[in-house]
């Protein structure tokens, strides 16, 4: 009988956008397994590919199929769950099948590594085609085994647990190692060694002497030093003798930069009890269900997710904890690794390659229970998921620009109906899909009115700048906040000043002309980097010094802008010199763990006032906190969004909720040019409820969602008239399948008009329910994928766009 395995290849295009088969060969057929990687030759050249099934027939003719060439994973490295959920993403979001199994490993895996085989237990238990091979050394390279026939044997050792498989990763990272010290593990040797030593080496007669309390023991070489009060060279003299032996041991890079206390559970209030009730309700009901959370800052959500977890662990089931942009939120992490301590592993943006790696194996190996992680940590790869949970649900963060385009929110679900369990949104404000689902009943509601210890809400003030302005204050400070922040900074109490970032990116103009330094390959001005003199490209990473003249008109007078949160800086210097002031911005956390670090400066009480962007608005929970200052809250009133006033309310709602969270009262001074915007009127009441029924109603009649879907077809080229020519075609194709009552925008320029050189075109798709709409684009990427990318086009579709 043969054994055929339906492989993806590592091959993005349409052509080979499914399962090709490939016969494993006999030295393989015991190891293979589905979810492992594979080179196979595909044309001319081996590429990797994934094993999605296996089978004992094929329809290729047995003269032409093509033998897997090298196996990559003994372990699978995709479960069962990731194959299926990679098919439902490839269908959901219009991708190919091998971009959805790429995105749900980590990058090491994409990368160049090399597999290596752990001794994990004396050598003596090990069969005897395996012993020689770790007589000299704990750690062999699978490709050893391989080499000599011996996978099968390996395969059975990794069974029995006597020895592990670890990946080590070649270029970017690897699996970390020190080198500790094993003290002979046989007393006679030790006696006769010591009894060999002449009387003059003193040290060394010592140092074997302590070894009799610690046969066979590992240590670090750093305590023998200590504790003997002794040198490398006496311990490099014993280890020569055979007392001890160097050896290289794995450990896990530490992502967490501090140590974090313990804390115990909290009494929860009635509100609280009630949402957690219902939640274990469904666990206990094994049931799939999704819980919206909507509760107010500083309601305790964070304890109910906490608690909800606990009960899991109890289950012993795991547990997914979904945070924004997590190296934002240091102050989140620690809540959870204070409660369950070694049994959490992070995953964000900010770890390097090898640390996210370990977090993975970490995970992968069973070793934790909880993951705290950014977007894609919602693909971590437990087995036995007990609870998922999406803090701040309405961040766009959630949803990935790039392919796969997938909502962290709907692959949740997806996997709470895996798995049986419950999901978890939480927010104080609520996306508008969310809530309009919650009242539908497609969602559980759940309600937290109070703050949990039952605090007021911060007294929020809304001052208009145009008046200001007449009465002739220019500065960005209104009287009435100047007053607050004097009045905080003698009560000894904190101060956080919120600046809107999107207006506010420094740029490079010229005073004479007018001439704003612009990307050479996109529409786009560069933005100022003041530590190191430098212009950058945000979106294609293109940079240059800043010039010394105007490339336009030569005038020297060209100076950069708006640099945001260095200006305020400078101005609350003039006007509050005794202030400290710690600035939070793109500038002041660059290094790694800086954000951890200003954070708890400031909590430590290091500082007055805590100035910054976006990066603030989320999470910060300290009890000096009376007064938030949000200086410019329209700059994101005006983006061309449809979303614009639904983040607007969104974020001064979250930075309100930074006051006041404590014992002393808080008070929020909100400054803006619109304060007759119902965004900014209702975040004053900061009632929510409100708010979604004014907005929905605004969405309802310009036809967008949650009424309506949204479709975004983009296509782009180097040269502008081949954009715009088959946007146009696309456009009319579309037109001419689907049905009236769709309405298609555009073509249109897109936002950005020309990005990395590429001219970007764009059409809208605003729809009810159109069954058609899928199949019709469908075709559509079909005559591109077999046709116009010949002419270099490039054409994505984008479901539910967050960006438009
Ligand atoms: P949210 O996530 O809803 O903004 P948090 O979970 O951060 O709110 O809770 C706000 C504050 O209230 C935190 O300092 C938290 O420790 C405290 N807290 C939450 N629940 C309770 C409770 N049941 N008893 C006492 N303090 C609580
Ligand atoms: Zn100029
Ligand atoms: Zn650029």
């Amino acid at each position: 009988m043969i054994t055929v395995a339906e492989v993806i290849v590592d091959v993005a295009a349409y052509p080979v956008d499914r399962p090709f088969d490939y016969l494993v060969p006999a030295e393989m057929t015991n190891i293979m397994e589905c979810g492992s990687r594979v080179k196979v030759p595909f044309g001319p050249r081996n590429v990797l590919g994934f094993v999605v099934a296996l089978k004992n027939d094929t329809d290729v003719p047995l003269e032409k199929i093509k033998p897997i060439t090298q196996i990559l994973d003994i372990e699978p490295v995709l479960t069962g769950e990731m194959l299926q959920l990679a098919k439902w993403l490839k269908n959901e979001t219009i991708c190919y099948e091998i971009d959805a199994l790429q995105v749900m490993l980590p990058s090491a895996l994409r990368a160049k590594y090399e597999k290596v085989i752990t001794l994990q237990t004396d050598v003596e238990h090990l069969p005897s085609s395996l012993k020689e091979w770790f007589e000299k050394s704990e750690r062999v390279y699978l490709k050893q085994f391989e080499k000599n026939n011996l996978l099968p044997d390996i395969k059975k050792a990794l069974k029995e647990k006597m020895v592990s498989l670890e990946n080590v990763v070649q270029q970017k990272g690897k699996v970390k190692e020190v080198r500790k010290v094993r003290i002979c593990p046989e007393r006679e040797t030790l006696t006769e060694i010591f009894n060999n030593i002449s009387k003059r080496a003193k040290k060394q007669k010592l140092l074997v002497e302590w070894m009799f309390n610690h046969v066979g023991e590992i240590m670090e070489p750093d305590i023998i030093y200590k504790e003997l009060n002794t040198s490398s060279q006496v311990l490099q003299a014993v280890i020569e003798l055979g007392a001890a032996s160097f050896i290289q041991q794995e450990v896990y890079r530490d992502p967490f930069t501090k140590d974090v206390k313990k804390t115990d559970f909290l009494n929860l209030t009635d509100e609280q009890s009630t949402a957690l009730y219902k939640i274990t309700d469904a666990m206990n009901r094994k049931q799939p269900e999704t819980f919206l959370l909507h509760g107010i800052t500083g309601s305790g959500k964070t304890e109910v997710y906490l608690q909800a977890i606990a009960k899991c662990l109890e289950e012993g089931k795991e547990a997914i904890v979904l945070v924004p942009e997590i190296s934002l939120t240091p102050q989140m992490t620690e809540r959870f690794r204070s409660r369950f301590g070694e049994l959490v592993a992070v995953m964000h943006s900010e770890l390097s390659v090898g640390e996210k790696y370990d977090e993975w194996r970490k995970v992968h190996q069973g070793k934790v229970k909880v993951v705290v992680g950014a977007r894609s940590a919602i693909f971590a790869p437990f087995e036995n998921v007990g609870i998922i949970i999406l803090d701040e649900e309405h961040e766009s963060t959630y949803k990935q620009e790039d392919s796969p385009r997938y909502h962290a929110r709907d692959v949740a679900i997806w996997r709470s109906n895996y798995h049986s369990c419950p999901v978890i949104l939480g927010s104080a404000t609520p996306s508008l899909e969310s809530f309009a689902r919650s009242k539908k009943k497609v969602y559980t509601l759940l309600t937290l009115k109070e703050r949990a210890l039952k605090q007021s809400l911060p007294t929020v003030q809304v001052v208009d700048m145009r008046d200001e302005l007449k009465q002739g204050n220019r500065s960005m400070f209104s009287q009435q906040l100047v007053e607050s922040i004097r009045i905080r900074l003698e009560r000894k109490e904190q101060i956080v000043l919120f600046l809107n970032r999107r207006g506010y990116s420094a740029f490079v103009l010229c005073r004479d002309c007018g001439t704003v330094l612009q990307c050479e390959n996109c529409d786009i001005s560069l933005t100022y980097h003041r530590s190191n003199e430098k212009c950058k490209c945000h979106y294609c990473g293109y940079e240059i010094h800043v010039p010394k003249t105007c490339p336009q008109c030569q005038s020297d007078h060209i100076r950069f802008f708006g640099t945001g949160t260095q200006k305020v800086e400078e101005e609350i210097a003039k006007l509050f010199p005794e202030a400290r002031v710690l600035r939070m911005d793109v500038d002041t956390t660059k290094t790694k763990g800086s954000h951890e670090q200003l954070l708890q400066a400031f909590g430590d009480g290091e500082a007055d006032i805590l100035l910054g962007t976006q990066m603030i608005a989320k999470g910060l929970d300290y009890p000096n906190i009376t007064l938030v200052g949000v200086l410019s809250a329209d700059t994101s009133l005006h983006l061309p969004d449809f979303r614009a006033a639904e983040k607007t309310f969104q974020l001064l709602t979250q930075v309100s909720g930074r006051a006041g969270r404590h014992s002393k009262p808080g008070e929020v001074v909100i400054q803006t040019y619109t304060p007759e915007h119902y965004a900014i009127e209702l975040a004053k009441s900061q009632e929510y409820e409100p708010f979604y029924e004014r907005e929905m109603h605004m969405r309802h009649q310009a036809g967008y969602p949650p009424y309506y879907y949204l479709a975004l077809i983009q296509i782009s080229h180097h040269d502008v008239m081949m954009a715009a020519e088959y946007a146009g075609k696309a456009a009319d194709w579309l037109r001419s399948k689907l049905s009236f009552n769709i309405s298609i925008i555009g073509p249109t320029t897109a936002g950005i008009s020309r990005l990395q050189n590429r001219y970007r075109y764009q059409c809208l798709i605003k729809y009810k329910i159109e069954p058609n709409l899928i199949p019709t684009l469908l075709q559509l990427i079909k005559l591109y994928r077999s046709d116009w990318i010949k002419k270099g086009i490039i054409l994505t579709v984008d479901l539910d766009p967050t960006m438009i």
